[in-house]
């Protein structure tokens, strides 16, 4: 019981206590026994429930700690795999990860069509300049938190990564080029809507965005790369263009349906 099917110490000591019972007494009624006898009888199951006792106790505290220690790296492992695919400052996905989940997205198997937002904070040098470095961490945080609450309620299987500093890209997956647009269009707003003030050149002094859109429709077009560089050059049209506004690629772009303050609304 104790050593090969490793019952906890206090059945153990229930099991070996009941069987020194029964052993003794069976041992004292037995009509030939000499007093001496029945004391080396005595001595002997004592001393061996004390040894069962002891090897029970130490079995369990060794599984205890060997539970404790898997325990322990399953949690080191599961830290470490978070620390390799997300970014510490905003818990997006961060760059790496790209490489990874995008390439298995946009490979010929992908969901397509896929869309792709390439977002931008307009003018952050200056809000960083002026408002020092842990104020631009903090507007980071809270604009990936908007991007994240807009995802959740526009598209919940969708995948947005911190690219680069000030800069963030989401992947959604089946996304066609009006939802996309709506998508960016929505994220826009989101954040325009968060109000965070900006000391420099942008609309009302608050923190805006740009955004460049693309949709990959076909598996054979050069998969993430051109994918990217599509929605690059949008975002670059958008920041062109006055910043605060979405743009999307031309092959890819929904015909007459400009995000920008004071434009008139999508038919
Ligand atoms: P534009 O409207 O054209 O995008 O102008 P911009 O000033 O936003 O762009 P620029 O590329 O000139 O500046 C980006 C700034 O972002 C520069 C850098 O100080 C800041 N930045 C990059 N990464 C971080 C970060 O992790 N934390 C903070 N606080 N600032 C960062
Ligand atoms: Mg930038
Ligand atoms: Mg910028």
């Amino acid at each position: 019981m104790t050593v090969i099917q490793r019952v906890r110490v206090h059945f153990a000591l229930a099991g070996i206590l009941a069987a020194l019972a029964v052993q003794f007494t069976a041992t004292a009624f037995m009509p030939t026994i000499a007093v001496d006898s029945y004391q080396s009888v005595v001595t002997f199951f004592l001393t061996a429930s004390a040894l069962l006792l002891m090897a029970s106790f130490l079995l369990e505290r060794g599984e205890r700690s060997s539970f404790l220690l898997r325990l322990r790296g399953d949690l080191l492992r599961a830290e470490i795999e978070d620390n390799a695919r997300l970014d510490h400052l905003t818990g997006l996905f961060n760059r790496r990860y790209l490489a990874v989940m995008g390439a298995m997205l946009a490979g010929r198997d992908g969901p397509y069509p896929i869309g792709a937002l390439l977002l931008d904070i307009d003018h952050f040098k200056h809000f960083n300049d002026t408002q020092g470095h842990l104020e631009g961490d903090r507007c980071i945080r809270l604009v990936s938190d908007a991007i994240r609450a807009a995802l959740r309620e526009g598209c919940p299987n969708a995948a947005a990564f911190r690219f680069g500093g000030e800069e963030f890209l989401v992947l959604l997956p089946g996304a066609t080029p009006v939802a996309t647009q709506t998508l960016g269009k929505g994220v826009r707003h989101a954040i325009k809507a968060l109000g965070l003030p900006h000391p420099g050149p942008g609309p009302a002094g608050i923190v805006t965005i740009s955004v460049g859109t693309a949709v990959a429709v076909d598996p054979n077009a050069g998969g993430l790369d051109a994918l990217l560089a599509a929605a690059d050059a949008a975002l670059y049209e958008a920041k062109r263009l006055g910043r605060n506004r979405v743009c999307g690629a031309p092959a890819t772009a929904t015909p007459h349906s400009p995000d920008v303050d004071g434009a008139a609304p999508a038919p």
